[in-house]
């Protein structure tokens, strides 16, 4: 492969130590980071007028869901699932889960993320939008047996063809993970399984905890333990686990989760509008917790946005401590970037502006009124900015989009290509 190289220069960065000056990236890499000088690149990019920051990671998704976006507002968390969103799930083909990932991946490169941690059905077709639109991503079959032994086989061979297939592909852009939904839809067997597999063939685990109060009554009435003391209980817990919601805690809990060292998905957008509860994130971050932020799916949000989700998730702390002083813009972008990177086991590669990482980095730009006196980046970019406000967009050396314009996709045809999946999806469902 020839060499290609990228020059970003003048530009912003506040979460690098080289505050105002160029970063040089050859073919994936960061190569080089300082102060102006020299146009020698192949592409070179003026960063006046804009930040960069490193690509947001959305460590909780379900991608192909931003098909569903907009059915059923609303609603108590049971009534969507069990009337809604189970039932078309019910009729999902490869194809749909084809279109309705590569919608979330022109949305997710409109808005600055790069990487995702992707759990649902059909994951090959996932892999395989991801793969197009140049994202980077971790995907998981989510794996439901409910206690039946024939289900579980079949969830096993699915993860299997899904690992043979997927795993470490599209120049490692892809790796695959282990996805038992829940342990409230997952049996014994099955987490013993996932963990038995993740380390034999080291995969990280993705998995639903704790979102939901009534789900936690469930795991206490049916194991007499609450789920992360349940999951302790079967060895499931331990670095490599990615726990999306972790809502309702104990203060044991706590104690639990930092000891085996599992990260936290925080997913206050999506917790807000079921109503499911507010995660005591503040709390955790005390306590060394490693918490990233995730958008969950398009149903349920009902966007990709991280801007978003930075926003509200200081937001939702502040209020419910009755402090303005918690989670301060600077560790919420944190939370969006470093440690996404490292809930994924991803921190060596991603995550930060700095030398021999992969290139996956965005610029915002911040001529905008809701962006104007040019101040402190850090606070526009949490509490002023939106996704709509990221203008240039590079994941592992390649330029997806530049100045606005998407250069890996139509976004027209991926858009009437989702709007007819969907149609075609819920018409079933009818
Ligand atoms: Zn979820």
């Amino acid at each position: 492969m020839e060499t290609q190289s990228i020059l970003i220069k003048n530009v912003t960065m506040p979460l690098s130590p080289v505050k105002k000056g160029s970063v040089l990236i050859e073919n994936d890499l960061i190569l080089e980071i300082g102060p102006d000088g020299g146009d020698q690149a192949d592409v070179v990019i003026d960063g006046e007028g804009k930040v960069l920051i490193p690509g947001l990671v959305n460590t909780h998704t379900h991608l192909s869901m931003t098909l569903l976006r907009g059915m059923a507002d609303d609603l108590p968390l049971q009534t969507w699932l069990e009337d809604y969103i189970w039932p078309a799930e019910a009729h999902l083909e490869g194809d749909h889960c084809y279109a309705g990932a590569l919608l979330a991946a022109l949305e997710m490169i409109r808005t600055g993320t790069t990487c995702c941690n992707d759990m649902y059905f059909f994951m090959d077709e996932v892999a395989r939008a991801l793969d197009e639109a140049g994202l980077r991503g971790v995907v998981s079959h989510g794996m439901i047996d409910t206690g039946d032994e024939e289900k579980r086989k079949k969830e096993i061979r699915e993860t299997q063809r899904i690992i043979d297939k997927c795993h470490n592909t599209a120049e490692g852009r892809i790796t695959v993970a282990l996805g038992p939904h829940a342990p409230y839809t997952c049996s014994e067997e099955l987490l013993r399984w996932s963990r038995e597999k993740a380390n034999q063939e080291d995969l990280q685990i993705h998995i639903h905890v704790s979102e939901t109060e009534g789900e936690v009554q469930n795991v206490l009435e049916s194991t007499q333990k609450r789920p992360f003391e349940y999951l302790d209980s079967l060895g499931l817990l331990g670095p490599d686990i990615l726990a999306a919601h972790a809502v309702w805690l104990s203060e044991g809990e706590i104690k639990l989760i930092k000891e085996r060292g599992v990260k936290l998905s925080h997913n206050p957008v999506s917790n807000m509008k079921l109503a499911s509860g507010i995660s005591p994130v503040t709390r955790l971050v005390e306590k060394g917790v490693c918490v990233s932020l995730g958008t969950d799916g398009a149903a349920s949000n009902n966007n990709l946005d991280l801007f978003q989700e930075m926003k509200t998730a200081t937001l939702l702390q502040k209020v419910n401590l009755m402090d303005p002083t918690v989670l301060p813009a600077g560790k919420v972008m944190e939370m969006a970037t470093s440690d996404g990177a490292a809930a994924l086991g991803l921190e060596d590669e991603i995550g930060t502006i700095e030398v021999g990482k992969k290139a996956d980095l965005v610029l915002v730009n911040m001529m905008a009124p809701h962006l104007t006196p040019q101040r402190s980046p850090l606070s526009h970019l949490v509490y002023s900015a939106g996704g709509s406000d990221v203008d240039t967009v590079i994941c592992n050396g390649q330029i997806l989009m530049q100045e606005k314009e998407v250069l890996v996709l139509d976004p027209v045809e991926v858009m009437e290509m989702a709007q007819g999946a969907s149609e075609d999806l819920l018409q079933e469902v009818r």
